[in-house]
């Protein structure tokens, strides 16, 4: 596949300041697809110093201004979609359908929110004797996890321009081409130099210069709770703004009202997109003891339907530590009713829709994320049971309820320590604001919550 050797900094390819090099993976074979330069601290310095030099007159320009770059930007990711597609579904391994319709069309949705917000947000205020100026952070230290490389990247990049922020990126090393294509797209939307900025590498590397860069002003990371600690603590030390996206382990909460079978095969459909490789994915599903058996029967049939029509996982290691996961749920005496440990192909690294019966609030298949196609059924005898055990891990990022009616649905979900509650099935909404509670994260993305990230408030008085 085509890719850059060099860095994007400062409006140009530039070549990285070190020789070594990342190797991508197609996960589906197993062979190596490219290959993009490892950044070192100095491509990080040079990242930061353009970001810097840009920052003044980026934030000084009119936010109708700033608008038109990122609908620009919008449009030239709608041209390029196919290409998108294709280099994610390469170095990810998602269905191309999958691709298509997620991967790159979800950033071109949020991409046009980030439009429309930066023309209409009101970056000024008057309270009583005051007036409150909403003003950019500054440089952006934006770090990027695999499972969904292009909306992370948006997710982030598009409200920080449309603060008027600047940015340097540290995508994840599984899928840098998408970062490329992303920086490509930068350009050609005509995007001034050295507001967006690309370091490719490895987190230990790249990324931890990036958060730890003192000309960085806030970071904004997407990944492991592990990494985000770390972040955090980085971050803290230095007095700086930091934005944290994390893990989940999200409860799907199908009440006795609810419609059943749409419950459950909705929910079996939210854990098997991506291969289960979703943060906010509700892997835990929650049945009323009177309709177990019936639960565990539908969704066992509709993981089988999925059959061979998910994708691998992203690499080597994610699939070893899936299958290990699936193998420690049987040792604490989960019910295996679909899927299982086995590999079922010889090459590439998938691993077989999984539903768990049996399975009791304090398992580990329970508490831990495990980020693979894997669904755990849990028992509960009455609603306040239910919320014992949704409310029950260290997570706190999404989840779903379903009920005869929304009102029920909503009594529940508001009793929910979590960020984000689809209601009977509720749709995808790109304005919507979207983080964790609990170690789920600090911080929220996506509509104006998200754009607020990557302001800060000044207040003059008259
Ligand atoms: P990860 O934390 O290993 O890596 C994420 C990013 O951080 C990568 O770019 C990586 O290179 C970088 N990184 C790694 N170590 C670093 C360090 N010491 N300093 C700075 N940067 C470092 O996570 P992952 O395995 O790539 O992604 C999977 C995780 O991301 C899952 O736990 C998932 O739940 C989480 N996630 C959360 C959200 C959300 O919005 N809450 C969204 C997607 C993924």
């Amino acid at each position: 596949m085509k890719a850059h050797d060099g860095m994007y900094i400062g409006g140009e390819w530039r070549a990285a300041a070190g020789t070594d090099t990342i190797a991508v993976v197609d996960p589906a074979d197993e062979q190596v697809i490219a290959h993009v330069p490892a950044g070192i601290a100095e491509d990080v310095d040079a990242a930061v110093f353009a970001a810097h030099e840009a920052f003044p007159a980026w934030a000084a320009t009119p936010p109708a201004e700033r608008a038109a770059r990122i609908a620009a930007l919008r449009d030239v990711l709608v041209a390029r979609k196919d290409e998108i597609a294709e280099t994610v579904t390469a170095e990810l391994g998602a269905p191309l359908q999958f691709s298509q319709m997620v991967h790159a069309g979800v950033p071109i949705l949020v991409a046009g929110s980030y439009a429309e917000l930066a023309a209409s947000y009101a970056f000024e205020e008057k309270v009583g004797n005051s007036t409150v100026y909403a003003e950019p952070v500054g440089v952006v230290g934006a770090i990027t996890p695999w499972n969904y490389p292009l909306h992370q990247i948006v997710a982030k990049v598009a409200p920080a321009l449309a603060a008027g922020c600047t940015v340097v990126l540290k995508p994840a090393e599984d899928t840098p081409l998408t970062a490329q294509l992303f920086a490509e797209a930068v350009h050609e939307a005509g995007i001034p130099a050295g507001v967006f900025n690309l370091v490719t590498g490895l987190g230990t590397v790249a990324g931890q210069a990036l958060a730890a860069h003192p000309g960085v002003d806030l970071v904004s990371f997407t990944g492991s709770t592990a990494v985000g600690k770390q972040i955090g603590a980085t971050a803290g030390a230095a007095v700086k703004r930091v934005a944290l996206e994390l893990g989940g382990k999200s409860a799907n909460v199908i009440l006795p009202s609810a419609d059943l079978a749409k419950a459950v095969g909705v929910g079996i459909a939210n854990v098997m997109g991506n291969s289960g490789q979703t943060c906010s994915a509700w892997t835990r599903m929650l049945v009323h003891t009177s309709q177990y058996d019936e639960a565990v029967a539908l969704a066992a049939e509709a993981a089988a339907k999925y059959g061979d029509r998910i994708g691998p996982l992203v690499n080597a290691k994610q699939h070893a530590r899936v299958r290990g996961y699936i193998e420690k749920g049987v040792a604490e005496g989960a019910r295996l009713v679909a899927g299982g440990p086995e590999a079922p192909r010889e090459q590439g690294y998938f691993v077989s829709p999984t539903v768990f019966a049996d399975v009791t609030p304090e398992m580990t298949i329970a508490q831990e994320e495990i980020f693979g196609p894997v669904v755990s059924i849990i028992r509960y005898e009455d609603e306040d049971e239910a919320l014992r055990i949704a409310n029950g891990t260290v997570y706190g990022l999404a989840g779903a309820v379903w009920a005869a009616d929304d009102a029920e649905a909503v009594a529940f979900a508001r009793r929910m320590d979590t960020g984000q509650v689809d209601i009977n099935g509720g749709r995808f909404n790109p304005l919507a604001p979207f983080g964790g509670y609990k170690q789920s994260g600090v911080g929220r993305e996506l509509g104006a919550h998200g754009l607020s990230e990557y302001l800060q408030t000044k207040s003059l008085q008259f």
